[in-house]
């Protein structure tokens, strides 16, 4: 017999390897599921044995053949349902078993470390007690052996690294094991059942029905997808809390997927005061190590609650009884390189397969969501109302064409701002009444764009087809002196490039350098010239910035949560960061400083995308006894899109889009696949689409565009050139993808261009 075996190897294929007879435990082969490492060329890689086959059901020949060089897992480490979703996986994304299989895997895994951590003791035989049964078993010119056993029995019951301590080695021990003189005792952790720290609260009516339905589905334990719709501040979150206790109840395990920003401290807090269970939070800031605990708390049921981003679908579950995905809408749920999957779709076939519920919850749900809705196959629950007292904000359109964007800085002279008149008043009018504001712009930095005011030069990434983004440190090294603008350069936010801010024009050696709009840090200066500057204002109001900048460091988070939980009033400026799930009552203002760029881009997804930012982050305003406002700044107030969003809500917004979409047969109405190649040449990566293009079976009932530039056609000094396919039917689509793709992507200039496929994606 021969191992079938997936390498992690960029190659639509499984290897064949023999066993040798030392491979063998107890004449059993290598199990299937289990690890090995093989020679592969020069190197020695680690894969998965996926089959047994005959040596005759293989196409390599006998003196091609060789062996594997070691068995990693003497017990499986996937077990059927995690191959057979691999394979799902991989069949689904077009993407190679093997490397599917290590995307799935804790890196650790990958390395070849041992999957589980085994804490065995031995203890001696009730034989081992009898003198001549060991006379029979050790010779007594074994003096070594002898010395060894009887120090085994003066320390009985010891682990192995224990006795390695004392000088017995692990071959030892494996021989008085086969002697029958000693046995290991396996504990088996036992996870105490889990239980409430707080009563839960009364759910109101919406919240109960839904609660109702899906404690429905645990209870009959089958299948059902449910969309909670459910406005900001609804209580989502304490219908979740409710059906997992119902979960955690019947022994089972729930998994909580949040997106990469939205796991934070204070969302962590919200599960470990309602209950006293096994908690474990996965995300990417975790290391190697504790991920691999992560995965093996998994395994054992030690961990009872996991909170987690989009990864951990894949890892192995004792007892996986409920899924939940918070903020089911967001972006981060789509895996954007190796395995480009989405996190809800793989939610549901995981939960469809396993018999387990599935609720997919947001304010905001995206159009596919909604699709899947009104086609039957999600169960949905609409909240209309906030929970507790809170009332929905009430949003304010400020015209910016209207007035000039100055303000008076610290010595009185005339500061530009992206910040209105009317905005400036509405946050000291909001701060005076001892409320909080904040104040969201999804851009980083000090300010977009870098230009040459004589001579029309800018500041351009080297290596990217963007703009350079001007970064100042903002005032906190010494908050109240202007000269602290030490830290002064241009980076690139697609591919890290930074260099020092030019003085003059590198192309006319003009000194007139202009900087045009602003980002976080920008609008986090003119904030605190107007309202933190003891020399303009009487009253300080301290101003935090939130945003990748400023919040990288471990526990910059909880600092910030301390800070703004005293309830004081203060401001807060920053980017989507701020607009995610936060909880914080007393904020009375929320400020959307430019709503239109994101109803321009030609992204066909975008005016979605834009409608739902815009909600969560007016979702933050007004979420407890207060009122909440919103203001949107906007140079288009008579935008329909932005009109029919303020004034009907997000879910006839998104209605109208749907309609929209299906006229234009784009997705959800059709489906679409992405090929990209990239290369250092255009015109090569061209030529790999055109000629990948030509390969496609004549007349294919798809719309088809081909070559078109990358939104961003120059990404880290390749250029990118894609294909389009929008089809009608997704299994049609799927047939003519199965032999397409796996012939085209060993032509040799994909290889070249490295090509690479995405099955739904997110935008082109
Ligand atoms: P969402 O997740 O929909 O944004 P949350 O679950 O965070 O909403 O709820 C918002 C606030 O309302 C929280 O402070 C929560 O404790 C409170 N809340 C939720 N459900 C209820 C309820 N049934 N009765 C009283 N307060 C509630
Ligand atoms: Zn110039
Ligand atoms: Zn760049």
């Amino acid at each position: 017999m021969l191992l079938q075996i997936a390498l992690p190897v960029p190659m639509y294929t499984l290897f064949d390897y023999a066993v040798l007879p030392e491979h063998l435990t107890d004449g059993q082969l290598p199990p299937i599921g289990g690890r090995v490492s093989v020679p592969f060329g020069r190197r020695t890689l680690i894969g998965m044995t996926v089959a047994h086959i005959a040596k005759s059901d293989s196409d390599v020949p006998p003196d091609k053949l060789k062996a594997i060089l070691a068995v990693i897992d003497d017990k499986p480490i996937f077990d059927t349902w995690l191959l057979e979703f691999a394979v799902w996986l991989s069949g689904y994304y077009h993407y190679p078993l093997g490397e599917t299989i290590a995307v799935m895997l804790p890196s650790l895994l990958n390395q070849g470390k041992p999957a589980f951590s085994v804490t065995r003791q031995w203890h001696l035989t009730d034989h081992a007690h009898d003198e001549t049964f060991i006379q029979s078993k050790i010779s007594p010119r074994a003096k070594k052996q002898l010395g060894d056993f009887h120090l085994f029995a003066e320390h009985n019951g010891l682990t192995d690294d224990e006795y390695k301590g004392l000088g017995i080695t692990a071959k030892t021990l494996e021989i008085f094991y086969t002697k029958g003189l000693i046995a290991p005792h396996t504990t088996t952790k036992t996870t105490p059942p889990a239980t409430l720290n707080e009563p839960h609260l009364t759910l109101n009516d919406e919240q109960q029905t839904a609660l109702n339905g899906i404690k429905q589905a645990i209870d009959d334990g089958i299948y059902q997808g449910f969309l909670l719709n459910g406005v900001t501040g609804s209580g989502k979150t304490e219908v979740y809390l409710q059906a997992i206790e119902h979960a955690l109840n019947q022994g089972k395990q729930a998994l909580i997927l949040v997106p990469e920003i939205g796991l934070t401290p204070q969302s962590q807090d919200r599960f470990a005061k309602r209950f006293n269970a096994g908690i474990i939070t996965l995300h990417s800031r975790l290391n190697d190590k504790e991920r691999l605990q992560g995965w093996q708390s998994c395994q054992d049921g030690t961990a009872q609650i996991i909170i987690a981003t989009r990864s951990s679908l894949f890892y192995p579950f004792k007892n996986l009884g409920l899924i939940i995905i918070d903020e089911a809408h967001d972006l981060s749920y789509k895996q954007q390189d190796h395995l480009r999957y989405h996190a809800c779709d793989t939610a549901l076939y995981l939960g469809s397969r396993q018999k387990i519920p599935v609720i997919l919850g947001s304010a905001t749900p995206s159009l596919e969501q909604y699709k899947l809705a009104t086609d039957g196959k999600l169960t949905q629950y609409h909240l209309t109302k906030r929970a507790g007292n809170a009332t929905p904000p009430q949003f304010r359109l400020v015209d910016m064409r209207l007035g000039k964007h100055y303000h008076h800085g610290v010595t009185g002279e005339l500061i530009h701002s992206e910040l209105s008149p009317t905005t400036l008043q509405t946050i000291a009018q909001t701060l005076q009444n001892g409320h909080q504001v904040m104040v969201f712009l999804n851009r980083r930095g000090y300010a977009p764009i870098l230009l040459c005011g004589a001579c029309g030069w800018q500041a351009d990434c080297v290596r990217c087809s963007s703009h350079l983004t001007l970064h100042k440190s903002t005032l906190k090294k010494a908050e109240h002196e202007r000269t602290s603008f030490f830290h002064n350069h241009l980076k690139c936010h697609h591919c890290g490039y930074q260099v020092i801010t030019p003085t003059t024009c590198p192309s006319c050696h003009s000194s007139n350098m202009v900087h045009l709009g602003q980002g976080t840090s920008g609008i986090y200066e003119s904030l605190h010239a107007v309202f933190a500057n003891p020399q303009t204002s009487e009253i300080l109001y301290p101003i935090v910035q939130i945003d990748r900048d400023t919040v990288s460091a471990k526990g910059a988070w909880q600092t910030l949560y301390t800070t703004v939980n005293t309830g004081k009033p203060m401001i807060l400026v920053g980017t989507q960061m701020i607009a995610k799930g936060h909880h914080f009552d007393n904020v009375a203002l929320v400020v959307v400083v430019d709503a239109d760029a994101g109803f321009l881009s030609p992204n066909f997804r975008s005016p979605e995308h834009t409608a739902q930012t815009i909600i969560q982050v007016a979702g933050r305003a007004g979420r407890s006894t207060i009122k909440g406002q919103v203001l949107i700044q906007t140079y288009a107030p008579d935008n329909p899109l932005l009109q029919d969003l303020i004034r009907h809500g997000y879910d006839k917004f998104a209605q109208d889009l749907l309609k929209e979409r299906q006229q234009l047969a784009l997705p959800p109405y059709s489906h679409a696949v992405l090929i990209q190649a990239k290369h250092k040449e255009l015109q090569t990566a061209k030529d790999a689409i055109n000629e990948i293009a030509s390969y496609l079976p004549k007349p294919y009932p798809f719309v088809v565009l081909a070559p078109i530039n990358a939104p961003m056609v120059r990404k880290n000094s390749l250029y990118y050139v894609q294909m389009l396919i929008l089809a009608n039917s997704r299994s049609l689509l799927h047939q003519v993808l199965n032999d397409w793709w796996y012939q085209v992507v060993n032509l040799p200039i994909a290889k070249k261009t490295a090509v690479s496929i995405d099955i739904d994606p997110m935008g082109w």
